[in-house]
């Protein structure tokens, strides 16, 4: 097992896998690190019913273990082990995995993806993949006629309540302050529709259900002398507050957005470091879907190749 490589890439989700399907058809002979969560968000999810390609749809699993096979058709060293640290200040770049063996890469295409934030209840984890879901785009399709919670009173849960709108009879938004912290046209566009109903000052305390999720435990004004408890009952229950890229041991050498994102110097995956690209999720706050992905991983590999084309590496 080589520990100086051409191609580095950090990641498992549909980003990472394309990169390395690109990277090694263009003989840049990839190594991957699955990281963490091998696979990526897709694992926790079920049906994946919107990535082209697959008309009756394919489950999450199934769907990475074909783009991993792909890629390791290719010839990608497909390696399990997390990146721990990295030192983007010398060349070749020095990556640490699992706090132990240091690789040393020509280029590396950071795939790390983003974590969504749950809110921390067991009931969450009780529920996952039965009813509970942090991707409205992904999972929405399962509600239809039905009755959902959002939790959020961002930008994200104001898009995700209006896109559900479309498809169950009845949104419930729970906001945990008495206003919407989402932008004014957004916050207009929940309020003017019928289908959705905001639950100011409510905090979801827990879920309920036989089979799968039937309702969520509220608490109106937690904390405060007139709290009240109430349940109400719904299919689906949606996290919508926030993401966490997963940039942490990035963070003093690539540029980062005040969330965390990376930033790249759009339409190229180029970071701020030349030779350090990044795709899917860790570098996109807007669209993190799937397919998105998979379209910055194939642009990362095309941009590293021609990186080590000029720098003759
Ligand atoms: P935000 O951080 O903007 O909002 C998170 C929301 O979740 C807030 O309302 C917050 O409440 C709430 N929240 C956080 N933790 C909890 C908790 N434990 N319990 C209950 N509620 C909680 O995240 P978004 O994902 O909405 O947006 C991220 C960024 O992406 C923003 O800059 C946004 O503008 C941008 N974005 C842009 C879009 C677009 O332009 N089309 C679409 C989607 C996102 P509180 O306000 O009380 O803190």
């Amino acid at each position: 097992m080589s520990n100086k490589v051409r191609s580095l890439i950090i990641g498992s989700g549909p980003a990472g896998y394309t990169a390395a399907i690109y990277a090694s058809r263009a003989n840049l002979e990839p190594v991957l690190y699955e990281g963490m969560e091998p696979g990526g968000q897709l694992t926790t999810t079920t049906e994946v019913e919107n990535f082209p390609g697959y008309p009756d749809g394919i489950t999450g699993p199934e769907l990475m273990e074909d783009l991993k096979k792909q890629a390791q058709r290719f010839g990608t060293d497909v390696r399990s082990g997390r990146a721990t640290a990295v030192d983007f200040s010398v060349r070749p770049f020095k990556v640490t995995i699992d706090n132990d063996q240091v690789i040393e890469a020509d280029t590396v295409i950071i795939s790390t993806g983003a974590t969504a934030k749950y809110l921390g209840l067991k009931d969450e984890a009780k529920y996952a993949g039965q009813g509970v879901s942090a991707c409205a785009t992904c999972d929405g399709f399962f509600y239809r006629k039905k009755k959902v919670a959002v939790v959020g009173g961002g930008d994200t849960a104001c898009e995700e309540a209006t896109y559900l709108s479309g498809l169950a009879d009845k949104v419930y938004l729970i906001v945990r302050k008495p206003y919407l912290r989402a932008s004014q046209i957004m916050q207009e566009r929940v309020m003017n529709n019928p289908k959705i109903e905001i639950l100011f000052e409510h905090n979801a305390v827990g879920l309920f259900g036989e089979k799968g999720v039937e309702g969520v435990h509220l608490i109106k004004r937690m904390g405060e002398p007139d709290e009240e408890k109430l349940d109400i009952a719904v299919d689906g229950f949606f996290l919508a507050i926030g993401h966490k890229p997963n940039t942490e041991i990035f963070k003093d050498f690539i540029e980062l957005d005040d969330v965390g994102y990376i930033r790249t110097e759009s339409p190229y995956t180029k970071t701020n470091v030349e030779g350090v690209f990044a795709c899917g999720d860790v570098a996109d706050p807007i669209y993190r879907q799937a397919v998105t992905a998979a379209g910055t991983g194939c642009r990362a590999a095309m941009d590293a190749e021609r990186y080590l084309t000029e720098k003759g590496l």
